[in-house]
């Protein structure tokens, strides 16, 4: 195959592939979900809620989504647990976790990464960044 046919299968595929992407977003504080929804949902991503842990969990494995947004300051069961159960179910081995979280001590990332998330995202969320910060875990 030529290298000038390559590149236009390429950019074919590119313009083809669909940017739709099922996202769950796990977070209990209603006024970030809102943000991370709108701005997810404004970027023709369908968002999935769950307020908390148990809820995520069984979304994710109901719907198996491209993507998991996981807040870490969770009640009752905290986004480290929810991590580790998520990484438990098979259904979900290749869809990444971003962790999302206002700790900003040193050690958080690497917590995060060792419960199996694949990521990071800090709070606040940052409108103008978030979706490239989201779209390199897509
Ligand atoms: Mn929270």
């Amino acid at each position: 195959m030529g290298e000038r046919q390559y590149v236009y299968i390429h950019f074919a595929v590119k313009i083809i592939k669909p940017m739709k992407n099922k996202i769950l977003v796990i977070e209990d504080n209603e006024q970030n979900l809102y943000l991370v929804s709108f701005i997810l949902q404004a970027h023709g991503h369908e968002v999935f809620e769950a307020q908390n842990g148990h809820t995520g969990i069984e979304l994710a494995d109901k719907l198996v989504p491209d993507l998991i947004l996981l807040d870490i300051q969770l009640p009752v069961m905290d986004g480290y647990a929810v991590a580790r159960n998520l990484r438990q179910n098979p259904k979900l081995t290749g869809v990444p976790i971003v962790a999302i979280t206002s700790y900003a001590m040193v050690g958080d990332k690497e917590q995060t990464l060792a419960a199996g998330c694949t990521g990071y995202i800090e709070k606040p969320i940052n409108p103008d960044t978030f979706m490239t910060e989201i779209e390199s875990f897509l």
